[in-house]
């Protein structure tokens, strides 16, 4: 660096007490609503008492809430934040220098936990939630594990037992996560497993597989059903989780605020859309109130492209076909994306409320390929020292992308990114793109199809 002093610090930390104390909910602004969850028998709009067998109580009233803008944060969750937020927002001094470019870029670190990512936000919430109804413990699925890892995390400060079923392939490329969660007391089964019907079902049609987010999704719920004092919970998709992530969006913009500046772009990556929703949230509640105005770019992998080439109707959330149906842009729930790819965000749908948002023009997306993002990774952690999680990397990828444009023009424009986690537990798939086994796949338009077919053909379902 040249300089050394700074108007912006190299990391803007809040206080403690400039943490936001209510979730703001997105959806109060918007005009254009989520679709609601469909009751995949009678395809009528599910309410409160129709998920409750499912749901904890208080997280159906937040999932069906469409009109409170905000929403007080308890007591208990606000401390539990304090053990590990507020995440730092960091000036990337060093990737502007190392690109060169006038750009001013910031991303704002969720990894600085033991789950290494921003799960940590909701798993707490929905713990609380289940806590304070008296359940005995929850279930849930998890692919590449920080979901389960954040969850067990969550339980174990509640005293909650915690079943997580773990897509197989991770399970076995990533014993370590497994071992984590046990650390915190949860019980982690690789999916599909013979422990359920479902599972049971899976495997006779698919011996061998290697399971799917979709598959162990059903086996969570199915366990949650048959065992009493269970309830399934979920770490992306749902509007609730969404809703969670937002102390995400809210201490970015008390950071950006502090110091007077307002981004032009802001960027996530997209898996289920939590954490994205999360960090636009409160610039997109600006941007529908007609007060300020951002570009938001959604990044997804090539070789899991819901926004970019899925289509936005009504699907089923998981492969066994149990949970409500969503409206959403999806891929299919039968799609599972190549074995070849190594970089997360592998779910076949995505967020009903950033999937809306996205319908109505008011967010973009790109897909990107897997050797482009481990690239951008290295680039990344080489000159800001640290290690990201592939699923990060994507956002990063167009965040250099954007950046070098501005290079080319010559414009100033303030980039800011959402750093969700830590890569410590892909080495795996760092290892391949270092021995150049890493390639990268897209689906055929013919591959879709076959995705697409599995998608509930009712009147008004147009695909
Ligand atoms: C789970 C995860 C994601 C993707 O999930 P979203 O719900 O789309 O945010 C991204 N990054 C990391 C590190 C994750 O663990």
């Amino acid at each position: 660096m040249n300089e050394t002093k700074h108007e912006i610090p190299y990391k803007i930390y809040l206080e403690e007490s400039e943490m936001p104390k209510k979730w703001y909910n997105v959806r109060a602004d918007m005009k254009n609503k989520p679709a609601p969850l469909l009751n995949p028998g009678t395809m009528e709009p599910m309410g409160y008492d129709d998920l409750r067998p499912v749901f904890c109580d208080e997280l159906i009233k937040q999932e069906l809430d469409n009109d409170t803008a905000y929403i007080d944060i308890p007591d208990e969750i606000q401390n539990f934040y304090r053990m590990y937020r507020p995440s730092p927002l960091v000036r990337a001094y060093c990737l502007e220098e190392k690109l060169q470019t006038p750009a001013k870029i910031y991303y704002k670190f969720e990894g600085n936990n033991t789950s290494g990512s921003h799960k940590l936000n909701s798993a707490i919430a929905q713990a609380y939630y289940a806590k304070q109804q008296g359940l005995k413990g929850v279930t849930t699925e998890t692919g590449a594990g920080q979901w389960g890892t954040a969850l067990s995390m969550a339980c174990s400060y509640f005293d909650l037992d915690c079943q997580v079923y773990m897509v197989k392939v991770s399970y076995e490329q990533k014993p370590f996560r497994r071992e984590v969660m046990r650390v915190y007391g949860a019980s982690v089964t690789p999916s599909p497993s013979e422990t359920t019907a479902v599972g049971r079902k899976i495997l006779a049609a698919h011996p061998g597989t290697g399971g799917s987010l979709g598959c162990a999704i059903s086996e969570a719920v199915e366990a949650a059903q048959s065992q009493e004092g269970y309830r399934y919970v979920l770490g992306s998709v749902l509007n609730q989780v969404l809703l969670h992530q937002t102390v995400i969006g809210l201490e970015t913009k008390t950071a950006l605020d502090k110091y007077n500046i307002t981004p032009d772009i802001i960027i996530g990556c997209a898996g289920g859309g939590s954490n994205l929703g999360g960090l636009i949230s409160p610039f997109m509640g600006e941007k529908l109130r007609g007060e300020k105005d951002y570009r938001f770019i959604a990044v997804e992998p090539a070789s899991c492209p819901s926004l970019t080439r899925g289509k936005f109707v009504y699907d089923f959330c998981d492969t066994g076909m149990v949970c409500p149906l969503a409206k959403m842009y999806t891929l299919g729930s039968n799609f599972i994306p190549s074995p070849n790819h190594a970089g997360g965000l592998r779910y076949h749908g995505m967020s009903s409320i950033l999937s809306q948002l996205y319908h109505d023009g008011l967010m973009e997306a790109v897909s990107v390929e897997q050797t482009s993002v481990f690239e951008a990774a290295e680039q990344f952690a080489r000159v800001e020292g640290i290690l990201p999680a592939p699923e990060s990397s994507h956002a990063i990828r167009v965040a250099i992308d954007e950046a070098l444009k501005c290079k080319e023009t010559g414009e100033e424009k303030t980039i800011v990114f959402g750093l969700t986690g830590t890569g410590y537990f892909d080495m795996y798939a760092y290892e391949k793109f270092h021995d150049g086994k890493m390639t990268d796949y897209i689906p055929t338009d013919e591959d879709l199809k076959e995705g697409f077919e599995g998608i509930p053909k009712f009147p008004g379902n147009l695909i």
